[in-house]
């Protein structure tokens, strides 16, 4: 059985297509077989691994909007192990059409569990917005883990984060859980230590105990095309990402889904 996580936050620039990428290498460093789908036409993702989103031709714009098999649209990194499914800026007429179809939220799901492929791990980035994508990765996963900043306005997408999971949880995926993960975090800031006490006393295990701090060298990794436990192995995110990878893997993976 694939086990599917979907990387999701209204947010931009919270560390989500990081956190894609470093937890899907480390987990193929655990010796499990992970596909990242780039689910966000701005295709960072895909970008990271060294995929130009303006040549490939099968993305998973294609598997939304014209029903391609996925399989024929995996490519290889340069991480053996790690696959991906790139995306390009066509994904974004998904966001207008998906929504005409009947169950629309389903599609995604639907394609995916028709699969015969041998991944241990699917990692969904997705776009910095609620929507047509966004459901269909959150219908279809089994964990949808929140990468968010310990700042003033991440706060408050949290909170519309939270009315989509009790949507999504209501109508298309009852056993969704989640998890909340501190990112770019500096712990010499007050306001940070601050508002991360209040998002653990209000949340309690929906926030992970792994935190990622601040790293300047995860800036690289997008540049020189690798994740950072393969770029910079010793550097403070790299054991971070690692730690959290494992704190997956025991704590969450195997445990009961929720914090309600
Ligand atoms: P998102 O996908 O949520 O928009 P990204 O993963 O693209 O966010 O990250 C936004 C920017 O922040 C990128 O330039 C990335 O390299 C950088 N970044 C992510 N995590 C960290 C970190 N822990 N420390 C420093 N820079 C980070
Ligand atoms: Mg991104």
């Amino acid at each position: 059985m694939t086990y599917s996580i979907a990387i999701a936050n209204e947010k931009g620039g919270v560390a989500k297509t990081t956190t894609a990428i470093s937890i899907g290498a480390a987990l193929v460093e655990n010796g499990m077989r992970v596909l990242l789908l780039d689910l966000d036409a701005q295709a960072n993702l895909s970008m990271a691994l060294g995929v130009d989103p303006a040549v490939v031709r099968k993305t998973t714009g294609s598997i939304l909007l014209e029903y391609f098999p996925p399989e024929q649209a995996v490519l290889q990194t340069g991480v053996p192990g790690l696959d991906l499914v790139p995306a390009s800026s066509g994904l974004s007429l998904a966001e207008r059409y998906l929504p005409i179809r009947p169950n629309h939220e389903y599609i995604l799901d639907t394609i995916l569990k028709q699969q015969t492929w041998n991944y241990d791990f699917l990692i969904m980035d997705c776009p910095p917005f609620l929507g047509a994508i966004t459901t269909n990765a959150l219908t279809s996963a089994d964990l949808l883990i929140m990468p968010t900043q310990a700042e003033f306005f991440s706060i408050s997408a949290i909170r519309s984060m939270m009315t989509l999971i009790q949507k999504i949880r209501s109508q298309s995926n009852s056993q969704l859980a989640y998890r909340l993960l501190l990112t770019l975090f500096d712990r010499r800031n007050r306001i940070h230590r601050t508002l991360s006490e209040q998002l653990r006393a209000k949340f309690g295990v929906g926030v992970l105990d792994t935190v990622i701090e601040v790293d300047t060298r995860l800036r690289e990794c997008p540049i020189v095309g690798l994740p950072i436990i393969y770029h910079s192995p010793k550097t403070r995110s790299a054991l971070q990402y690692r730690a959290l990878t494992q704190e997956i893997l025991t704590n969450v993976k195997e445990t009961a889904p929720q914090p309600a």
